[in-house]
């Protein structure tokens, strides 16, 4: 359930009509529902209760810092993959004991900030990190929590590029390494070991995948704790999938999820932590954009939204299916057009949505994507020089801008001209050969 819903005709974001937000803002626009993130984050909490836990929000699905000091209120630990995630989640008012850090690259620079702010552990996924963090925690004179990210050699049966615990990906250690690894990482300076972690992909739309890999970490967790070695914590990671159509199959909630965590770690005693990002923030956006022109082309019959493939990568990245809806609801039995659904952006991969069959439209009717909430505005770049997409967030009847839209003047100012190459200004006439 969201809580983007027709009233009186009119999509609204909880208790604001999206029209307003517009005329506000502008198009395109992020619009997050707080009620909506709030929802999530309970329904993890709730699926969980009873065990000990830390819902550890994968910033990287939505990182702006509303959305964070929002979570974290409610309790929320983050899981950050960069020293940018980092700040962000401190920036937010999110306690280092609350943040695990992942990645297969973290950086001698990202480490030291990590622990020098506080951090609850490192998810590390090779020997050479291990190595890396031992000399920098130790050189700090300090001690760093660290929890061995396992890839246990699963198919999590989604999209290739976000499927992650695969033998074949760059993700995790060996299930078959993790013995001795752990021990190496007891040894070192500056380490110690709390635990064991595993993230085997997003938009994870059946539980088989998960039971296969947690019967796995289960089993090593008992084989290790009974050779003597400790380990207090363990990281599920996150994946869960969001119904993007409302055909779809619906995939596996929350609660059942939970009921799955406690039946194979229920009795081990163990500190859970899980990750879930896409779950949480996916249906808790839209992205509301403005049509520009109907053009009708040789064949097709194009809608140009001035949102495009900078601001949404997912349907040229990974495919993917947004719903598209009219802000202005359709009459009931009213006609539909099939639309190629494209933005402004110079690139024929700057499509939405081919054979899109939606009421006729005309320029500046508004339309909403539906589930852009995660890996939307994170993903946004300035591609084509156009500023980043700007990002709202409602709360009942009202509404606040979470990240403003840069002006032309914001976004030129971060770029120089040394002064090589002449004074700023008008260009200098070209010379010679020129007939002008
Ligand atoms: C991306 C990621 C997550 C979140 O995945 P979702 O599909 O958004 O739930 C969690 N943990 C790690 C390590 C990740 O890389």
């Amino acid at each position: 359930m969201d809580h983007f819903l027709y009233r009186d005709g009119v999509l609204h974001a909880e208790d604001v009509p999206l029209p307003a937000i517009a005329a506000a803002v502008g198009t395109p626009v992020y619009v997050y529902a707080r009620a909506t993130l709030t929802r999530h984050y309970r329904l993890f909490a709730e699926a969980l209760d009873g065990l000990p836990h830390l819902i550890c929000y994968a910033v990287k699905a939505n990182g702006n810092l509303a959305v964070l000091k929002l979570l974290g209120d409610l309790g929320a630990g983050m899981d950050v993959v960069s020293g940018g995630e980092y700040a962000r989640a401190r920036a937010a008012g999110v306690p280092g004991s609350r943040i695990v850090f992942s990645g297969v690259g973290k950086t001698r620079a990202e480490m030291a900030q990590a622990l020098a702010g506080g951090i609850r552990q490192f998810n590390v996924e090779s020997e050479p990190e291990l190595e890396a963090l031992s000399e920098v925690a130790a050189g700090l004179g300090v001690e760093a929590p660290v929890a061995l990210r396992l890839n246990p050699d699963v198919d999590a049966r989604t999209h290739p590029k976000i499927a992650t615990g695969g033998a074949e990906t760059k993700f995790g250690i060996p299930m078959g390494q993790a013995v001795a690894v752990y021990t190496r990482a007891a040894a070192l300076p500056g380490i110690r070991p709390v635990g064991l972690d595993l993230h085997i992909g997003s938009q994870l739309t059946d539980l088989a995948p998960y039971e296969q890999a947690y019967l796995r970490l289960a089993g090593l967790t008992r084989a290790m704790r009974a050779e003597g070695h400790r380990i207090d914590r363990l990281d599920l990671g996150g994946g869960l999938g969001i119904p993007y159509t409302r055909s779809n199959a619906v995939p596996p909630l929350p609660s059942e999820y939970g009921a799955l965590v406690r039946r194979i770690f229920g009795d081990l005693d163990c500190e859970i932590e899980i990750e879930p990002g896409r779950l949480i923030a996916g249906n808790a956006g839209i992205l509301l954009a403005a049509a520009i022109y109907v053009k009708p082309g040789a064949q097709r019959r194009f809608l140009i939204l001035d949102a495009a493939m900078n601001d949404l990568i997912r349907p040229t990245m990974y495919d993917a299916h947004h719903d598209i809806v009219p802000v202005q609801e359709a009459a009931p039995g009213a006609e539909t057009l099939p639309y190629d659904v494209v933005g402004p952006v110079c690139e024929t991969g700057d499509i939405f949505a081919r054979d899109r069959a939606l009421p006729a439209m005309a320029p500046g009717d508004l339309v909403a994507f539906r589930s852009a909430g995660a890996y939307g505005a994170v993903m946004a770049s300035e591609y084509n020089a156009r500023p980043l997409v700007p990002e709202v967030l409602v709360d009942g009847d009202h509404f606040a801008v979470i990240r403003a839209r840069p002006t032309f003047d914001a976004m030129l100012a971060r770029d120089t001209i040394p002064e090589w190459l002449g004074p700023p200004g008008a260009c200098a006439e070209p010379t010679g050969g020129a007939d002008a």
